[in-house]
């Protein structure tokens, strides 16, 4: 093929690296998530020479300006260019690496469709910036994110009414089926797995919804963010239909 084809069929997108796993002696296959190409999952050749340029911008949660030619099952990386590297910090931060590796699980996950891709591309972004900037927990970061990524994917965890009956009264209990219920929902035996919240748990998870982390901050690591915490991955896990395997390394916060 001349190089003129060959230069036709490569594309340009941003690109989050998800996961990487060894091919070979020296290549590497990347998952990538890209807001116009939805998932990618690409060959990078030559990578784990000491004398490729592409190895070091090909690491999990780097975000990188990726140009690649499309394949019937692999695409071919051809440039790497480095836009934020974010994979030095998070790894220097075990809190921040457990995190970081149930977020890009649960990306691959949500990204089904390529018309989700932008917005699901944006949110991983902020939420690995978020990490590497170390100013906010990582905690709260993943318990923000997975609410507001399983929002873009159609799974909306209604927090300011009940999720069954859609009334405005207290919501005291929580399904990982459907979400918050009000006192008669609850109580109804209609869902699996009920067990009662606390008064302070909505507002908390609205908060983390919204972003709001001035709000966030007022709650202090305890037992009102352990259970979010809980009732929210019971919730992903559940709505994914699959246990998320990088939840076992995530510790407790302290
Ligand atoms: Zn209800």
């Amino acid at each position: 093929m001349s190089k003129a084809l060959s230069r036709q069929r490569t594309v340009r997108d941003s690109a989050i690296v998800l996961r990487t796993y060894d091919l070979g002696e020296t290549d590497r296959i990347v998952l990538a998530l890209t807001p116009s190409h939805a998932l990618v999952h690409a060959v990078a050749k030559g990578v784990r020479r000491s004398s490729s340029k592409f190895g070091a911008r090909l690491e999990p949660f780097m975000l990188v300006d990726l140009e690649f030619a499309p394949g019937k099952k692999l695409a071919t990386v051809s440039q790497v260019v480095t836009l934020k590297a974010y994979t030095a910090p998070i790894m220097a931060d075990y809190g921040a690496f457990t995190v970081a590796s149930v977020l890009v699980e649960l990306a691959e996950q949500l990204v089904r469709h390529e018309t989700e891709a932008a917005n699901q591309f944006r949110l991983l972004s902020g939420a690995l910036a978020a990490l590497a900037a170390g100013r906010i927990s990582p905690f709260r970061i993943l318990d923000s994110y997975a609410l507001r990524s399983l929002h873009l994917a159609g799974w909306t965890m209604a927090l300011g009414s009940c999720a069954e009956s859609q009334e405005h009264g207290p919501l005291a209990y929580f399904s990982p089926e459907i979400g918050l219920l009000c006192r008669d929902c609850g109580r109804s035996n209609r869902y699996d797995r009920v067990k009662p919240v606390s008064a302070e748990l909505p507002p908390y998870l609205s908060a983390l919804a919204a972003g709001d982390w001035p709000l966030v901050g007022q709650v202090a690591p305890g037992s009102l963010s352990c259970e979010a915490r809980g009732l929210i991955m019971d919730y992903v896990q559940w709505q994914l239909e699959r246990p998320l395997k990088s939840l076992a390394l995530l510790e407790k916060e302290v």
